[in-house]
């Protein structure tokens, strides 16, 4: 397939206004690409890289290459190809006036350089100067690949190369694949379902492929030429990332009314990481080290395992078989208590002085999910067996209780709002961000943000409190008041009722702080229990008011968290309980 072809139809796609016209042309584009295949020879299929470039991708989406080019390196290869007379600071100045990089490089006439095409490596050199999609795939793999001294250089006469066979609407859409600027409105949607049009298979199969395989080049290659069947027996492939399955914001009170009984789980306030592990070697992305018996990817499948070899030393020490975990990487003290997320993201992304950061940073992995293990993918098995299926491989000993399981999060099934708040108060009491809720028959759906998963939302209102009691806590925290007992003003006679506990989830150092400006006001004590007089005003935020007989007030709020101290207000400015009835209404 010609280049010109594909643009003439990109073109095209973003004049569309209408999704099912913008679906057609793709469909279109799949075909005309399919009947341009020779089959002859093992080279990627021409059905794969115009799926991807559509979508503005030179790779598949599982594979984290990039081309590596920055912005200059590609005004200067426009520039060259132009002609003598531009230079990059015109292309900048073009691209200041108009704003978008493939209208500036279509805005050059690149036709009267075509003698000049030595630099166009590869099959350029056969005669036939009108320039193919696949040797455009080809040069942009050469680019990509291009290290070490010289390669900028070799970058730039690459592109060059490539531009100086451009029309200008060649131009326009090759300028916007290297700055991966594509935009002309084809997401994955468009692409699943112009798949399944051009070859004549079910949206939701194509979908699925694309799940496991997490590359619509490959998908529709083997919907093509294997149909339905291929599609279907398309599976993970342990060292390839799949895309993270994501949360929505839930409630309590929503979750348990769908579900009936909820998968807790607490929510580490670490960094997200994929784990691919196989003892007998890794399907990698090509030109990586092959020997790699364990990878691990971010949230957006960029390969970091390098930055974390305390995960890949976990790995290889637990698991036995082939398996894809899913799980956050958390940064801990010396006792394994978790710190702050800032702390995580020093470990996270680091390429150089890994071992350093290793001393002054310490982390350990938390797994909640699991997609593979030893040759089952698992995706459409229900999340508690998954889980079941995650305790297997972490597990030493059969007989192991889960709070011992290294690495295991913990799973609770309930369908109590008070031991879901119980078991939210303690997540925040062991230092972690809150508590995740989670359909305990769902599948594991990658990419989807659906409902599912569900993060405890963010607290609907505040409320300002005054502090009327607290305790002192224990082991570490024996020296800090913690667990502060919340009040509001009855305006009708004036008392301060109770409406809540907060037991925080504050760093050491806050807790510190706190001791330290409510200590001079204690009034009595009884054992751990303190009544302190009212002087203090927390902002606290909360999840929903409830009816409730274990406060004076007769309300109790549900998730209570601490926000701030209102130092700007005393007691008397503090909420009342009119308003709390208010809120609750
Ligand atoms: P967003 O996903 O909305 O962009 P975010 O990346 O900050 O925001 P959240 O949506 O707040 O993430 O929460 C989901 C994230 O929480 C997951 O991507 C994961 O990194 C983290 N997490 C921590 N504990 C769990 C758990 N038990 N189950 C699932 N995710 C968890």
């Amino acid at each position: 397939m010609e280049f010109a072809t594909f643009a003439d139809r990109a073109a095209a796609i973003e004049a569309e206004p209408a999704d099912l016209e913008i679906v057609a042309h793709v469909r279109d584009l799949l075909e005309d690409a399919g009947d341009a295949e020779n089959g002859a020879d093992d080279r990627i299929a021409t059905v794969e890289i115009v799926a991807r470039f559509v979508q503005g991708r030179v790779f598949p989406a599982w594979d984290s290459t990039t081309l590596d080019i920055g912005p200059s390196a590609c005004y200067e290869a426009i520039a060259r190809a132009a002609g003598q007379n531009v230079d990059a600071d015109d292309v900048e100045e073009r691209l200041a006036d108009v704003g978008e990089i493939g209208d500036v490089a279509a805005s050059y006439d690149f036709g009267g350089q075509r003698g000049l095409d030595a630099f166009a490596a590869g099959d350029g050199g056969s005669g036939d100067d009108d320039l193919t999609v696949r040797e455009v795939h080809d040069e942009l793999v050469d680019l990509a690949a291009a290290e070490g001294e010289g390669s900028e250089d070799r970058k730039v006469d690459i592109l060059f190369g490539l531009f100086n066979r451009c029309s200008s609407d060649e131009a326009r859409y090759l300028a916007r694949l290297v700055l991966s600027e594509m935009r002309i409105g084809v997401g994955e949607g468009t692409v699943r379902d112009a798949v399944a049009a051009a070859f004549e298979v079910p949206e939701e199969r194509v979908e699925r492929a694309l799940q496991v395989s997490n590359d619509y080049g490959e998908v529709a290659r083997v919907a093509r030429d294997e149909g339905l069947e291929g599609l279907d027996a398309m599976e993970l492939a342990v060292g390839r990332p799949v895309q993270a399955m994501l949360a929505q914001a839930g409630t309590v009170t929503d979750a348990l009314e769908e579900w009936e009984e909820a998968a807790v789980e607490w929510k580490y306030d670490g960094a997200r990481i994929q784990l691919h592990h196989d003892p007998d070697g890794l399907e990698s992305a090509a030109g990586e080290d092959d020997d790699a018996t364990t990878r691990l990817f971010s949230r957006n499948m960029e390969d970091v395992t390098g930055a974390l070899p305390e995960i890949v030393e976990f790995a290889e020490g637990t698991l036995e078989g082939p398996a894809i975990l899913d799980g956050e990487v958390v940064a801990v003290d010396d006792a394994g208590n978790p710190l702050r997320f800032q702390e995580v993201l020093k470990r996270f992304r680091r390429k150089h002085d890994v071992a350093k950061a290793r001393e002054d940073v310490a982390v350990r992995p938390v797994f909640f999910d699991c997609l593979h293990a030893d040759g089952d993918d698992l995706l459409e098995e229900p999340l508690t067996a998954r889980h079941d299926r995650l305790e297997g491989v972490l597990r030493d000993d059969p007989q192991q209780d889960p709070d011992d399981v290294d690495g295991l999060s913990l799973l609770w099934l309930a369908d109590d709002p008070d031991e879901i708040e119980s078991i939210d108060a303690e997540a925040l009491e062991a230092g972690h961000e809150g508590i995740m809720l989670k359909n305990p028959d769902s599948a594991y759906s990658p990419g989807r943000r659906g409902k599912n998963w569900r993060k405890r939302k963010p607290d609907v209102e505040t409320l300002d409190c005054v502090v009327t009691g607290a305790e002192w806590g224990e082991g570490r925290r024996a020296t800090f008041l913690g667990t502060f007992e919340l009040s509001v003003r009855d305006e009708a006679t004036g008392d301060l009722e109770t409406v809540g506990k907060v037991a925080t989830g504050i760093t050491d150092e806050k807790l510190a702080d706190l001791t330290e400006l409510l200590e001079p006001h204690i009034a009595a004590e009884e054992g751990q229990v303190v009544d302190l007089e009212p002087a203090v005003v927390f902002e606290v935020g909360y999840e929903e008011i409830q009816t409730s007989p274990t406060y004076s007030s007769g309300y109790a709020l549900r998730f209570p968290r601490f926000q701030a101290v209102r130092d700007d207000k005393s007691p008397e400015d503090a909420d009342t309980l009119e308003r709390v009835e208010r809120l609750r209404s």
